[in-house]
């Protein structure tokens, strides 16, 4: 059975080194957020969720989550009793207010938590991630009723929730759905249509379980400007607040899935459901937009998840098995494959690529916890812009990364990794989805250069891209191995620059310039942010050496790693300037 270990030590020094969790616990709000007591709550639930779901990851892909002909749905063997004592634990809670039975502790805490409960069970994690997403919608835009009603049983995990936007003609065209929602003559709504690939829409680990729906209200505007959202739990409550009588609604399929097998994916149908309205209706859209880089967040990390989880297997691999004769090796002895070049190669671009997605997601969340937190104004719209710009980059760079790594985990095992046996094909399969979800990556390229680009006519990107000039100047005054360091990350400053300057100009003037250019953007832009981060760290690290503070031999590491990065993975960036500059005439020219 493959294992998992959470990586505190690496999430530590993220935590420390490239955010500032000690200035974060200091915020009002966050006071009792103190950085002991976060390490503390990450060490036992990371030990937790390694213990109670890393070894049901292979049971729920097996068994996948299974519907029966009542319409029920039952999960793997094992969810059910883990998730309880995951419910009992309090985990379900860290991130929420404390009015409605939460811990109150920063996003970041929730997404670190994130990182390690997905790399212990992805198919299991998708359930509280969607629920975190409900939630949120409800503590934004739900009335003080609603939230007295449905927030202390989805905070604490009794009740779970769900997102229902998709149908068959609306996926990324979210504006076409065609569900409706007509009032009743008690101020409630009544709900019908068919909603497809919703995650737990049916499932047997909680007692009720609390749709957010979107549909269109009679008379509504065409497109987004005319989607409204409701709640639609699968029990009416009764007047005590418990959950009564049923619903009209059911799960009338589940999908079939190339992996997260244990997260039931499903149709669900609504005929005339009780329902009742989040905010305003017609606002919906706007609602969902507010509360989407939670939730888009949170999807990139997964990329960060599976990579971990693959990269712990790989590495345990590859010092176990043996072949051919290593470089230097004694004669007539095979080699541990770890000791081959080629093998180490692999090895090293995961973990970089995996330490750069960390700080890039950890800095994300931190951001979003300034934006809401910090008391004061301007603080707070700055760190909202660096948030927004780098959401499309931590879901879709994240996500995009999160295949590339599973899959090389499945070639350092050779053709045991194609095996389902050892479980490296089951994370390359589980992450796969990561892309598309949550706003396919072209979508969140097209938002990347549509809507976060041109924010402050360019001048969110201009202060991040000034943020990494400091860096690379910073480094060139250090020792020569931060010099070249920094030397690499200034000329990949410089190239994403320049294709930016393009963007903003060629861009504006035709959309279809920027549009084409939009995925190897995005790309560039997590690869040089990525480039930045890992070189702070390798600032860190010297600096901690220096003072001979820490343990030196995980202090070198950060070195080797931030170093390989910069002179390996980082010139990358480069090759991708000629796609973002090429205009659309090639692509528009093809035919199909
Ligand atoms: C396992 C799973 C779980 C899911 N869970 C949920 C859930 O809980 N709730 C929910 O509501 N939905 C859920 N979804 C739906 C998911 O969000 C959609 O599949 C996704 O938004 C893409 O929509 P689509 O499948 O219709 O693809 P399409 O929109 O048809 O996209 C197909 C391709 O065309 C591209 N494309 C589409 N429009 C454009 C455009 N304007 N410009 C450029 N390219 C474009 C896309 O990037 C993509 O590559 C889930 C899906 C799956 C498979």
């Amino acid at each position: 059975m493959p294992d998992y270990s959470a990586p505190l030590d690496d999430m530590r020094f993220v935590l420390e080194n490239i955010v500032d969790l000690p200035a974060l616990a200091t915020l009002p709000g966050f006071e009792h957020a103190e950085p002991e007591m976060v390490y503390g709550v990450l060490e036992e639930s990371g030990r937790f969720f390694a213990q109670e779901f890393a070894p049901l990851n292979q049971v729920g892909d097996t068994q996948h989550s299974r519907r029966n002909p009542d319409g029920s749905v039952t999960t793997p063997d094992g969810f059910r009793e883990a998730y309880e004592r995951y419910v009992q634990a309090g985990w379900a809670g860290v991130p929420f207010p404390a009015e409605y039975g939460g811990g109150g502790f920063p996003w970041l805490v929730a997404i670190a938590m994130q990182e390690m409960l997905t790399a212990a069970n992805m198919g299991f994690s998708l359930c509280p991630l969607l629920t975190q997403g409900a939630i949120d919608m409800l503590l934004h835009y739900g009335s003080e009723e609603q939230r007295e009603v449905y927030l202390p049983k989805m905070v604490s995990g009794e009740w779970t929730g769900t997102m229902n936007l998709t149908e068959p003609q609306a996926g990324s065209d979210v504006g076409a759905l065609t569900t409706r929602a007509v009032p009743a003559d008690d101020g409630t709504w009544r709900i019908t249509g068919q909603k497809i690939f919703i995650t737990y829409g049916e499932h047997d680990l909680a007692e009720n379980i609390i749709h957010l729906v979107l549909a269109r209200v009679p008379d509504a505007p065409p497109g987004t400007k005319g989607i409204s959202c409701f709640i639609v739990p699968k029990f009416l409550l009764n007047e005590d607040g418990t959950p009564g009588e049923r619903n009209s609604l059911e799960c009338v399929s589940l999908e079939q899935k190339m992996g997260i097998n244990a997260s039931p994916t499903c149709v669900m149908a609504y005929e005339d459901a009780v329902g009742y309205v989040i905010g305003e209706p017609n606002e919906g859209m706007r609602y969902m937009f507010k509360m989407m880089n939670n939730a888009r967040v949170s999807v990139g990390v997964s990329g960060l998840s599976l990579g971990e989880r693959a990269y712990q297997q790989a590495v345990a691999y590859a010092q176990e098995r043996r072949q051919g004769r290593a470089p230097g090796a004694p004669k007539g002895e095979s080699s541990p494959i770890v000791d081959h070049p080629d093998v180490r190669r692999m090895l090293l671009t995961m973990r970089a690529q995996i330490e750069a997605l960390r700080c890039l997601a950890y800095l994300n969340a931190e951001s979003l916890d300034l934006a809401t937190n910090h008391p004061d104004e301007d603080t707070r719209t700055r760190a909202q812009e660096r948030a927004d710009l780098l959401t499309p980059i931590t879901k879709g760079w994240g996500t995009d990364l999160g295949v590339e790594l599973t899959s090389l985990g499945v070639q350092v095992h050779g053709g045991m990794g194609y095996i389902e046996e050892t479980g490296a094909a089951q994370h390359y399969r589980d992450i796969r989805i990561a892309p598309i979800y949550e706003g396919t990556n072209g979508i969140q390229a097209m938002d990347m250069v549509g809507r976060k680009l041109p924010m402050r006519a360019g001048g969110v990107m201009a202060d991040h891209l000034a943020a990494i000039e400091d860096t690379a100047s910073e480094l060139a005054k250090g020792d020569e191995e931060l010099a070249a360091i920094g030397e690499r990350l200034a000329d990949a400053h410089a190239v994403l620059k320049e294709t930016t300057d393009w963007l903003l100009t060629n861009g504006l003037s035709d959309p279809n310039n920027a549009l084409a250019g939009a995925t190897p953007y995005l790309r560039m832009c997590g690869i040089v942010t990525g480039g930045w981060l890992l070189a702070r760290a390798a600032q860190a690290a010297r600096d901690l050496l220096d003072a001979g503070e820490g343990d030196a031999d995980f202090l070198n590491q950060k070195l080797v790693t931030a170093r390989f990065y910069a002179e390996q993975l980082l010139p990358q960036a480069a090759g991708l300037a000629p796609s973002v500059t090429a205009g659309p005439s090639d692509l528009l020219h093809a035919s199909f």
